[in-house]
């Protein structure tokens, strides 16, 4: 049975109920597994034809053996968290006519329409599973740069198990996303909006650090966290790479690069873990806009903090990737004491310059790259234009990293995560195309659909708003247990 550790080295080894209930490691670090599973060429070559959930349970079951649940039991769970997805196929891949060997994975028809609900569809549902099965309650708290917050509300909404509190930088995301988290009837949902955000999503995971901390309350309310802090959602977004992988190549074994528009490292770190698991991936390609940490960090190694730019594609309008230091972890020896190390030294200073070594153990087989703004809304016109195919920004970024890196990409297939359905950036595809009027590409029922309905909506002033959780998580708790 695979056990789970900290990033940081601070915690006795735990099983993955635990590791999931929890979400942050004891210690304040993040779950990772003891060791990494790996598959052979033989095993891949046999999951070729599977379809996305079928795929599913074979990647997963390398994590979660049957003491954990049984193989029934997993099929279950995944077969009812992919459901709702619009495609049958689940992430269906296009290929891009104007650009050779180039697929975009449409990693966007969820409920949703981002890739947050991927990982989401299962996390929450397994978190659901285990609680039920334990007879106890949660409260789930997220941060969300816009996508995270609606996926987590959408799965979690009606869960008796769970009340899920949903944070957003008020001033950082569009309307439309505001609206997926504010217009659910459910009364186990609490969207907060949150004003005067000077860092945007970042302050509020800081926030959900501290309320962490607070160990006591903590115990009493039962907090949890579905960010990709938790384990859960790493371990799902590896089995998309997998999947995106056995729909292109000719034959398995071929190497192909993938293109990732990155924030938080989330999504990206399950694609490094994939290939070193045995997925063969020659070159990830790191997309940021114009908040570059990552690319700061694969181009020469440095980890430094700088001012956030609001840019058309706001979900990576992030300056902390904290997932980094999960995929550091596996990258520099699994030593939980080096982790907190640098940690450490760039909680202080604001500014890691890593040494040579370590920089080329996690770069290897990366390049990075960071859009302008311009650049961005240029490659959705263009695309547009030459074969009427909508990116949406994020995909967008990614496209602009594949066009200025063509030289060092090999010619090799490339596949490019597009992970937001264009619908819930109006604004920014009107930009793009110069039109007013959006195409139908631009829009989804589900969007509109949310304009007719009333809102509801908590909110609060950043300054506050460690102090106003405490209270009113509190209050709600204490409500909810006289009720029952
Ligand atoms: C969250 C998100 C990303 C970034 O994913 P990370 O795991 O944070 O790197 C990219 N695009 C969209 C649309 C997102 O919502």
């Amino acid at each position: 049975m695979i056990q789970y550790l900290s990033t940081t080295g601070g915690t006795k080894p735990v099983d993955f109920e635990t590791a999931i209930l929890d979400g942050f490691a004891g210690d304040g670090g993040l779950y990772v597994p003891e060791h990494l599973p790996t598959f052979s060429q033989a095993q891949l070559a046999k999951w070729k034809d599977l379809p996305y959930t079928e795929l599913a349970f074979e990647v997963l079951s390398l994590f979660i053996d049957s003491t954990v649940m049984s193989a029934n039991e997993l099929k279950t769970l995944l077969a009812e968290a992919y459901a709702p997805f619009e495609k049958e196929t689940v992430i269906p891949l296009h290929p891009l006519r104007s650009r050779e060997h180039t697929y975009i994975m449409e990693l966007f028809y969820g409920p949703t329409l981002s890739f947050k609900d991927i990982g989401l569809a299962f996390l929450v549902n397994l978190v659901d599973f285990f609680l039920k099965r334990k007879n106890e309650r949660l409260s789930i708290v997220v941060a969300t740069t816009g996508d995270t917050g609606p996926a987590t509300a959408y799965f979690a909404a009606g869960k008796a198990s769970l009340d899920a509190w949903v944070l957003y930088p008020q001033e950082f995301i569009t309307e439309e996303q505001e609206r997926q988290m504010t217009t659910l009837p459910h009364t186990n949902i609490y969207p907060v909006a949150v004003s005067n955000c000077p860092d945007g999503g970042d302050d509020l995971d800081l926030v959900i650090a501290k309320l962490y901390a607070n160990k006591d309350f903590k115990e009493k309310l039962k907090l949890s966290s579905v960010n990709s802090i938790n384990w859960g959602r790493v371990m799902m977004q590896t089995v998309h790479y997998i999947y995106g992988y056995l729909q292109v190549v000719d034959k398995v074994g071929d190497v192909i690069d993938m293109t990732v528009p990155s924030g938080a490292f989330g999504n990206l770190c399950a694609g490094g873990l994939a290939r070193n698991m045995g997925l063969p991936v020659g070159t990830f390609v790191v997309a940021n806009n114009r908040n570059a940490c990552l690319h700061r960090i694969f181009s020469k190694g440095q980890f430094k903090k700088e001012a956030i730019y609001e840019t058309p594609s706001s979900a990576i309008d992030i300056l902390i990737p904290y997932n980094f230091w999960r995929f550091l972890y596996f990258q520099t020896g699994m030593d939980g004491t080096k982790i907190k190390h640098w940690i450490t030294e760039f909680k202080q200073t604001g500014n890691l310059q890593f040494d040579q070594e370590t920089f080329e153990l996690y770069s290897k087989g990366f390049l990075s790259y960071s859009a302008t703004d311009a650049q961005t809304l240029s490659v959705i016109r263009d695309v547009y234009q030459t074969e009427q195919y909508l990116l949406d920004p994020h995909g967008a970024v990614a496209v602009v990293a594949v066009d200025a890196l063509s030289e060092q990409l090999t010619g090799k297939k490339m596949v490019c995560l597009n992970t937001a359905h264009p619908s819930k950036f109006p604004e920014v595809i009107a930009a793009a195309l110069g039109t007013p009027t959006l195409p139908i590409a631009a829009t989804h029922p589900s969007i509109e659909e949310a304009k007719k309905r009333c809102q509801k909506r908590y909110s609060c002033d950043h300054a506050h708003l460690e102090e106003a959780l405490l209270a009113a998580m509190e209050n709600n708790w204490e409500l909810k247990m006289s009720n029952e």
